[in-house]
């Protein structure tokens, strides 16, 4: 059963190595963390306080009744075929945690549609999840891993499973790394990220900069591109947050 909290667009890719194409995305809802150091802090439908990410109503199941459930991919298709534009958009598969549905068939179906029809696929992961790619037209796959860091409140071993990392990259060489940081967290995130990389092939990597307003982003990039530069790191800004402060369906 494929869970998806919201589908939207055409808008922009705000972040990372496809940033500003004209994009769809589908938002799968479910996640295998919670990442409550990122501190957002919401109100379940229940009425219980809790704190998470930006994207808490795609990645609690508490919020599972406002997500819609496809048995197969074919309505899935059909109703993102819906807000398709005439010309050609990337199709963002996002969460939550999309790989928690890798083993599914209809996803695969669903992947394999876009991709056999000439779509340009990014998926936003978390790559903390053991999958295996073994078909060749999984190699069109960009994956966007945002690997987790401390500041999450999540475990090191399970925010970091090298084993995924290192079958994604080598599989896709395109497919990069992604970490956010603040300002005050730079030396951290610095030994962080160093460990992630050590034994890991080679890949691109990008630093964006904490926050979920124009704000915050402004308040932490500075120091952020610094630390990009001096790591030979590349920059990825968060266009979105800037245009739209984090507003859902854009
Ligand atoms: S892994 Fe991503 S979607 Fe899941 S809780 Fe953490 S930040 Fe949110």
């Amino acid at each position: 059963m494929l869970e998806v909290n919201e589908i939207f667009g055409p808008t922009i890719q705000g972040e990372g190595k496809r940033v500003g194409n004209p994009s769809v995305f589908v938002r799968f809802g479910k996640c295998n963390m919670q990442c409550s150091g990122f501190e957002v802090e919401y109100e379940t439908p229940s009425g219980i306080k809790k704190y998470s990410c930006d994207s808490y109503y795609a990645s609690d199941s508490a919020f599972k009744d406002s997500w819609d459930s496809y048995e197969s991919s074919k309505p899935l298709i059909e109703k993102i075929n819906l807000i398709l534009p005439k010309y050609k958009v990337d199709i963002v598969i996002t969460g939550g945690e999309p790989l928690l549905y890798w083993n599914d068939v209809e996803f695969q179906k669903f992947l394999h549609f876009y991709i056999s029809h000439d779509y340009e696929i990014t998926i936003e992961t978390n790559a903390s999840i053991n999958i295996e790619l073994t078909h060749e037209w999984q190699k069109k796959i960009l994956f966007s891993m945002s690997v987790k860091l401390s500041n999450s409140g999540e475990v090191l071993s399970k925010r970091i499973n090298k084993d995924t990392l290192k079958k994604i990259i080598n599989f896709n060489k395109e497919s990069y790394l992604k970490f956010v940081v603040s300002k005050d967290s730079i030396k951290k995130a610095n030994e962080e990220i160093d460990y992630i990389l050590e034994d890991l092939p080679p890949c691109d990597v990008y630093i964006m900069p904490l926050g979920d307003t124009a704000e915050l982003i402004d308040n932490n990039s500075l120091e952020v591109i610094e630390f990009a530069i001096q790591k030979g790191y590349k920059y990825s800004d968060r266009l979105h947050i800037r245009v739209w402060n984090n507003k859902r369906g854009v």
